[in-house]
């Protein structure tokens, strides 16, 4: 049947479809259901295409290409076999690249933390000592990088995030002429949540405009590199080599990982910058740790073997994560395409879908999905102190349930959109 748009309808259509939205909602929530689409988290399928890495190095095997005793202390930079492969893959020479422990997110973190305490080699002093720090968050964005800034009374500026990057014009107004402005936040590729992908246009500006900060950043979270949902990956921008270029080496600090490559809570972390910024982040890695969980880089090296292997590895990610995705679309499009109710983004990479739906109704919609045993990503969480001016943003992240309760929890999504639209358009219409 032909729907009508809900902000067409007369007084009495409204009741109607309030009623009939109501009803599949009992419906629903007789269902019972139990279903999770909070966190980007690999599913144990994608985690078991890793599986050989649990016999990795293997019996004897401890030593790398140099003959170094990966079992012993000591290494701090990482495996440089390693780092070269993911070298090649973020397009950083392999003396840029330190390859760390399981989570790129304490690199960020530290990095924030080591700033803060003890400047960068640019800082006229540690950030912590200013009167005020402010970071510019693109928004949507990832919200547990907002979480650290947040913690440590970071202020956060939200920019409006596009289909190609932030919004450049704000972006240089406010860098140029702020001082306190010391980091920003970026997903360069396959953005979370919007699976934005940064122009090289985009990715020049951002380090070649002026800053106001002697010692400004980019905190450029390369975490979704060489995930594309499509055959054809977004081209890794050398942001290293343009800032060079730019004059301004130290302003990107690079960071990834192979959470979603092998296994989310034991892979490898990396972090990409200058020599100087290689050098301040080692100095102060090198209090915290003698090294890094070498025998875990050793069984990535054995099991990858070459940047090839990674690539091919992450082929079959795709052909699990691929169909996920389209089947939340197919059902966003059948269950809310007519209706103009929501719109939702078109991801060629990443782990999210970000769902809008009509303003003033986000939370509603999570609350009522939360009520009938889906449990959605927070309201607000993709943006700066949680705050979405819109109460519009929903993030989904198809990554997790099978096929089967996937399908079911979006249809019931849909089902808690179409309520809450018809709620609110009632009570505007009263
Ligand atoms: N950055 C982004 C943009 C992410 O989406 C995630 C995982 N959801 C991470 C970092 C986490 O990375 P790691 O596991 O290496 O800490």
């Amino acid at each position: 049947p032909v729907q009508t748009q809900i902000g067409l309808m007369s007084h009495d259509e409204l009741r109607a479809e309030l009623e009939r939205q109501t009803a599949r909602y009992e419906q629903l929530k007789a269902e019972k259901l139990k279903l999770d689409l909070t966190r980007g988290k690999p599913a144990p399928e994608q985690l078991d295409l890793s599986l050989d890495l649990l016999s990795l190095p293997g019996d004897g095997d401890f030593r790398d290409a140099d003959g170094t005793d990966c079992r012993n202390y000591g290494g701090l930079a990482g495996l440089p076999e390693l780092r070269a492969i993911f070298g090649e893959l973020l397009g950083i020479p392999t003396a840029n690249l330190v390859a760390g422990g399981n989570a790129s997110l304490e690199i960020m973190h530290d990095t924030i933390a080591f700033s803060l305490l003890h400047g960068t080699s640019d800082s006229p002093r540690p950030w912590s000592q200013e009167p005020v720090v402010k970071f510019l968050c693109p928004a949507p964005g990832y919200d547990r990088h907002f979480a650290i800034t947040e913690s440590y009374g970071v202020e956060m500026i939200a920019i409006p995030m596009r289909d190609d990057g932030p919004d450049m014009s704000k972006v240089i107004e406010l860098v140029s002429s702020d001082p306190q402005i010391k980091g920003m936040w970026c997903v360069p590729a396959y953005s979370n949540p919007t699976g934005a992908v940064y122009t090289e246009d985009i990715a020049r500006a951002l380090v070649s405009m002026p800053a106001a900060a002697p010692d400004f950043r980019l905190f450029w979270d390369n975490a979704y590199a060489v995930h594309p949902l499509v055959a054809q990956c977004a081209p890794v921008l050398d942001v290293l080599g343009m800032a060079a270029e730019a004059g301004h080496p130290n302003r990107p600090l690079v960071f990834a990982s192979t959470s979603k490559i092998t296994f989310a809570g034991s892979g490898v972390s990396f972090f990409g910058g200058s020599a100087q910024n290689v050098a301040w982040y080692l100095q102060h890695l090198g209090k915290k740790t003698i090294g890094p969980d070498k025998v875990n880089q050793l069984r990535h090296l054995r099991f990858f073997k070459d940047a090839a292997g990674v690539r091919a590895h992450m082929d079959k990610h795709r052909e699990i994560l691929a169909p996920k995705f389209a089947l939340v679309r197919k059902i966003l499009e059948d269950r809310l395409g007519a209706s103009k109710v929501a719109s939702w983004t078109d991801p060629k990479g990443g782990y999210f879908i970000s769902l809008d739906v009509v303003d003033g109704t986000a939370k509603r919609v999570i609350q009522l999905a939360k009520e009938a045993g889906i449990a959605l990503t927070a309201a607000g969480s993709a943006f700066p102190y949680k705050q979405d001016p819109a109460d519009r943003n929903i993030r989904l992240a198809p990554s997790f349930p099978s096929m089967d309760e996937l399908a079911k929890a979006m249809d019931g999504v849909a089902t808690c959109v179409l309520l809450a639209a018809a709620e609110h358009a009632l009570t505007k219409n009263q």
